[in-house]
């Protein structure tokens, strides 16, 4: 990975942990965050913890500066309205995120989330001044059929179409294989690679390949301590969407290790 671009590495808790857990994962990850290095940290709770979250970190950066953002799961592209259990970018700008997962793999197959849906919330996250961290992937199927890059060209044109090389500078791509989700079965490192490459190439068409150089594409699915290293040394790889082992902190440290 070139210098140019920064390592990230953002947890994705998804629907678990409870309060008292919430609030002692993020204490530990915060005091501990040196461990990472140069690279950044993110931590994306449920939305009911976000502001609880926040406001640890807020407390123990009191002490010193911290490199830990906080981050949405989703979020609906309207600003605000008649839209029962949503939240919008403005709500979770309000509780103290800078980024937003969008286009999970379970919001696609579990909600109906689409590409055109993805788009929507995409502009909206980034008019109201959230990153957002675009998911794209593949099913097992897919791979087998050897679609795989057929299916990324049109989630990654699809999610980010008539977004400008300035609005396109500042996202994060995520390429998460549907059959590495919590599986166990991490993609090799020259097969992620591979995929990421092609996401490069992709966003230098729909911007240049100078915007593409510094865009952060991250690669997540069963990501853990021992296998992070293997894919950090890929030179399109810029860190990880860690799920499972986001909540354990040894185990999220030691994978932001092998970015920082
Ligand atoms: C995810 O849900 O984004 C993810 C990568 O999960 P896991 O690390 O558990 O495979």
């Amino acid at each position: 990975m070139p210098a140019t671009r920064r390592a990230i590495v953002a947890g994705n808790w998804k629907m678990n942990l409870d309060c008292a857990q919430a609030e002692s994962l993020t204490a530990v990850v915060a005091e501990r965050h040196a461990e990472a290095g140069t690279a950044e940290l993110v931590l994306c709770p449920p939305a009911v913890y976000l502001a609880v979250v926040d406001s640890v970190l807020k407390k123990v950066a009191g002490k010193s500066p911290l490199s830990v953002a906080v981050g949405g799961q989703n979020m609906h592209d309207k600003a605000s309205g008649a839209f029962t259990g949503e939240v919008s970018a403005a709500m979770l700008l309000d509780t103290g995120c800078r980024y937003v997962i969008l286009g999970h793999s379970e919001r696609r197959t579990l909600f109906g989330e689409t590409d055109a849906t993805v788009n929507l919330k995409t502009k909206a996250a980034l008019a109201a001044g959230l990153i957002p961290i675009v998911c794209v992937g593949e099913l097992l199927e897919e791979r087998e059929a050897d679609h795989t890059d057929a299916i990324i060209s049109k989630q990654v044109r699809e999610s980010l179409a008539a977004l400008s090389a300035a609005e396109l500078s500042k996202i994060i791509v995520a390429y998460e294989p549907v059959w590495a989700i919590g599986t166990g079965k991490v993609a090799t490192p020259q097969q992620a690679q591979e995929v990421h490459a092609l996401i490069r190439r992709l966003l230098g068409e729909l911007a240049s390949s100078a915007v593409a150089s510094v865009i952060r594409i991250v690669y997540g699915g069963s990501v853990k301590p021992d296998n992070a290293a293997a894919l950090a040394e890929q030179p399109d790889i810029d860190g990880a969407l860690v799920g499972g082992a986001s909540l354990k902190a040894d185990d999220f440290l030691g994978i932001a290790a092998s970015f920082g």
